[in-house]
């Protein structure tokens, strides 16, 4: 089901069965997904995808971003646009 939505890029992508550190609880640190992001062959691609195409409600972990700064780049890339 999740697949209907991901890009063909992200087969490439380091977090396949990383779950628990891209979707961490309200306060647990992102660290170690940020560690793997920072690793990842596909990182630039997502992050395109994450602030650019993807609904801006997906929650988590993307790219080495936090939802808040996924948010705060999106406002950015906004501003910068008009
Ligand atoms: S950059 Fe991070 S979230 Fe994006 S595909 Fe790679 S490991 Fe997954």
């Amino acid at each position: 089901m999740i697949d209907t939505y991901r890009p063909q890029w992200h087969r490439n992508a380091a977090c396949h069965g990383q779950t628990s550190s891209f979707f961490p609880k309200r306060g647990q640190p992102i660290d170690d997904a940020r560690a793997i992001c920072a690793a990842c062959p596909v990182l630039d691609q997502c992050r395109e995808y994450v602030t650019r195409v993807a609904a801006p409600e997906m929650y988590g972990v993307w790219a080495g971003l936090s939802e808040r700064q996924r948010r705060q780049l999106r406002r950015a890339r906004r501003a910068s646009s008009t």
